[in-house]
């Protein structure tokens, strides 16, 4: 079988590293520069985006961010999965929110805010502090604004008017600012004939909008039920064939959808030593027509991402249990550059060895390690 996937940045690169043993080549287009590429070299092939889709079997994502004209000769192809409505809706908040409500998923309250009125109507509906998100292109925490009282809404305002100025078609989506106790994510794999397999909740720690540790946890049924069950009312509206993410805010133990990705994702990273099959596999596994691997968690397994840097202590790689990825991306200030995974035989082990490796790597580097 023969993949091509839309983006060529570390999450082609880790499926063509999957798809490997089972004799499925990945080959990547990069949506920047309008090339078809190796996704492990990044050499150029002698394709043009319209051979290439002649050439391949299926034709999947590895992002959201991709431009409509693409999305529609790739679905033309007959080829595509999971849906280019899916990844429509993983690329804007509008819809995002719109595919929330009709799967019946329970979600922050939100308003559309497209001037200075709907600021003060989602105020009224919404309440204050909210949270202000571009509709299009935001990631990592990029593209939102704070709102915590009624006094700054003018100033935030003009700010977001500039913002919207500059790009075509963007928008605003005003959501309440969510307490929550902790972000938790839920990975999972929906193949061709609805049949889905979920991972264990994954528990998140991000910093400045940014996810730095990920850890895999069994255990509390209730949330990962609720987490199944709204990963399936989604999935089975969208009609979605691959793997899909959805992060979650847990207030109290109840869960409230942040937002979905619709492709593998940063937060299932630790599956590669964690679980009895990967994400990445299992994405391949969906879209190619294979039954889907097992997801159980084999052992307690966290992720560390590696951003800005592009080397780590030697002593990491002699923990037991500790495994480096890098994406073979140059260095850039805050770019994610690879991650660890680390896995040990118990919960306790695993904060012992996360303590161990964290005192290999800078504190400034690396906040959410336990020390
Ligand atoms: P990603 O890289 O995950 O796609 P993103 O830029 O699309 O990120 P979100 O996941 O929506 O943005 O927000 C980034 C982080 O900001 C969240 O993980 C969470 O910590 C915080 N956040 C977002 N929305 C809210 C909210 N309504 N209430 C409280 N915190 C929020
Ligand atoms: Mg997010």
């Amino acid at each position: 079988m023969k993949v091509l996937v839309l983006g060529a940045g570390q999450l082609a690169r880790m499926m063509a590293l999957a798809g490997a043993p089972l004799n499925i080549e990945v080959i990547a287009y990069d949506v920047g520069s309008k090339s078809v590429v190796h996704p492990l070299t990044q050499q150029s092939y002698d394709h043009t985006l319209a051979s290439a889709i002649e050439d391949v079997d299926v034709i999947t994502a590895e992002f959201e961010h991709i431009p409509h004209d693409v999305l529609d000769v790739c679905e033309a192809s007959g080829k595509f999965l999971p849906t280019t409505d899916a990844i429509k809706a993983g690329g804007d908040r509008r819809l995002e929110k719109a595919l929330l409500d009709r799967a019946g998923v329970a979600n922050a309250k939100y308003r559309l805010v497209g001037s200075r009125q709907d600021l003060d109507e989602a105020i009224r509906h919404v309440g204050l502090p909210m949270v202000l998100k571009s509709a299009l292109g935001g990631y990592d925490g990029k593209g939102q604004w704070r709102l915590k009282t009624q006094d700054q809404a003018n100033a935030v305002w003009e700010e977001m008017a500039a913002f919207l100025a500059e790009t075509e078609g963007q928008a605003i989506v005003a959501e309440e600012f969510v307490p929550f106790n902790r972000e938790v994510s839920l990975i999972g794999a929906r193949d061709k004939k609805g049949n889905v397999s979920v991972y264990p909740i994954t528990e998140n720690v991000h910093v400045d909008g940014v996810l730095n540790l990920s850890t895999a946890v069994e255990g509390n049924q209730s949330v990962q039920q609720q987490a199944s069950e709204m990963f399936s009312a989604i999935a089975d509206a969208l009609g979605y064939v691959g793997v899909l993410a959805i992060e979650f805010f847990d207030i109290d133990g109840k869960l409230l959808v942040n937002e979905i990705a619709p492709r593998v994702h940063n937060s299932g990273h630790w599956t590669q030593q964690g679980a009895d099959t990967c994400q990445f596999e299992n994405h391949l596994r969906a879209v190619c027509g294979l039954p889907l691997g097992n997801t159980n968690l084999l052992r307690p397994t966290a992720m560390i991402n590696i951003l800005g840097e592009d080397s780590v202590d030697n002593a990491v790689l002699k923990q037991t249990g500790a495994h480096v990825h890098w994406y073979g991306k140059e260095r850039r200030a805050g770019r994610k550059m690879g991650h660890i995974n680390v896995c040990a035989e118990n919960t306790e082990q695993l904060t012992l060895s996360l303590k161990t490796i964290a005192a290999y790597l800078d504190e400034s580097a690396f906040p959410a390690l336990p020390r």
